[in-house]
């Protein structure tokens, strides 16, 4: 079979919940991808940042496949011996109390909703029912029916109602409208993207988040950082939140907390705040199996091992300033931090971000736009200095070959 072959498949059988771009991945490693014919290409979406460690990293899949050969799920119905130190683990790595794990970022989000709004109840003293979340306008949480009713965007939301009550939206990046939105006493937490990944790397002003932070310690609103993008060694930091040295009440983990070899997430709190939710409360059957606990363990190491918040933060710049020099029309803008980049693509001869994608990938690169004008760029942090230059080297190439195009 080739890949139009295996697109076939897809198209008859799947759901067309997505739109990929034309290429048929077979293996994956470090920061390489091949297709099911044999091409190489650069991985620059890395799995939305689930792959930060790079593909099919040894020491990654190692730990699942040992696992995996001896326990693989319990269900939370019994104790296993890879949970407990596991949990241990991570809630040393950063600094929490506790850890609820869960699979998807979408249930970690949703679990930090039902953990904000029990404690809003049990602690805060609002009114059952009552309690509010502030979320930001073009934020993505992921695909629930919950998470879409805070969304700002139609492609998330539309027909999808009725909607779950409860939220507050505002403009991301506005001080004034989170301090003017927390005058509502049943307003229980703030739930923000440190950066809006999805909406096409927006970075904040600086400040922004520590000066939020002190906005909800002062009204006793939790703050809660929705790191499953942004966090595990991306932008440059750990956390993004550690740029401004704000540690989140909730923080929520995901996508690169397995090193993408499997669906694992996380919430983190301390005490005060996970002990609201009582055995029966909240829960699922895969989380904290005991794959998941030893790949989560690896994952994380390896992040520390390879001092991958380092890499990302010189490669990063590199890569900012290497795309800065690319002399070209089409280029409106170049933002990001560590190396979760994006650029913002002007249409030529209505030629756009998704024809630059399809280009790239002609030239060996894979991304994807999000939004029609924008092409965001996250590399595999294991990315070296050399393979950054060959990188921009084929972004100017695929942008030139369409600027000169008829
Ligand atoms: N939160 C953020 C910030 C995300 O970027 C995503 C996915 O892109 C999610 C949550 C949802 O994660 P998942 O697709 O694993 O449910």
């Amino acid at each position: 079979m080739v890949s139009k072959d295996f697109i076939e498949l897809e198209e008859k059988y799947g759901a067309h919940n997505y739109h990929p771009l034309p290429v048929v991945l077979a293996k994956g490693k470090g920061v390489f991808v091949w297709d099911v014919e044999g091409k190489k290409y650069f991985d620059f979406l890395s799995a939305y940042s689930a792959v930060n460690q790079g593909h099919c990293h040894p020491k990654i899949v190692a730990a699942m496949n040992e696992q995996a050969k001896v326990l693989t799920l319990t269900s939370r119905a019994f104790f296993n011996n890879c949970l407990g130190p596991y949990e241990k683990y991570i809630t040393e790595y950063f600094g929490y109390d506790k850890v609820l794990p869960m699979n998807s970022g979408a249930e970690a989000d949703e679990t930090a909703i039902k953990l904000c709004r029990r404690w809003a109840y049990d602690k805060k003293g609002v009114k059952e029912n009552d309690a509010k979340i502030i979320v930001c306008k073009d934020n993505f949480h992921g695909r629930t029916i919950t998470i879409i009713s805070m969304s700002s965007d139609p492609d998330s939301y539309k027909g999808f109602g009725p909607y779950t009550p409860g939220f507050i939206q505002i403009p991301y990046n506005d001080i004034n409208a989170l301090e003017d939105a927390l005058k509502d006493k049943n307003v229980a937490g703030f739930l923000v993207e440190p950066i809006q990944g999805e909406a096409g790397v927006m970075v904040p002003d600086e400040g922004y988040l520590s000066k939020a932070y002190e906005l909800c310690k002062a009204n006793n609103v939790l703050f809660i950082a929705d790191e499953v993008q942004t966090g595990l060694a991306r932008t440059g930091k750990m956390l993004a939140c550690d740029h401004e040295n704000v540690r989140a009440d909730i923080l929520i983990l995901g996508k690169a907390l397995s090193g993408g070899t499997m669906p694992i997430s996380a919430v983190l709190a301390d005490d005060d705040i996970m002990l609201v939710i009582k055995p029966g409360e909240h829960g699922s059957t895969f989380g904290g199996n005991p794959v998941a606990s030893k790949v989560a363990i690896a994952a994380l190491q390896v992040l520390k091992d390879e001092k991958l918040s380092e890499n990302a933060e010189k490669m990063g710049k590199l890569f900012r300033e290497e795309l800065m020099k690319i002399d070209s029309e089409m280029i409106e803008l170049v933002r990001g931090k560590g190396l979760l980049n994006a650029i913002v693509i002007k249409p030529k001869d209505g030629k756009k971000a998704w024809d630059v994608c399809v280009k790239m990938k002609a030239n060996g690169l894979l991304a994807k736009p999000t939004h029609q004008h924008i092409i965001r760029f996250a590399p595999p942090l294991v990315i070296t200095e050399k393979q950054i230059k060959e990188a921009v080297g084929i972004i100017k190439k695929s942008i030139n070959e369409i600027n000169n195009s008829k």
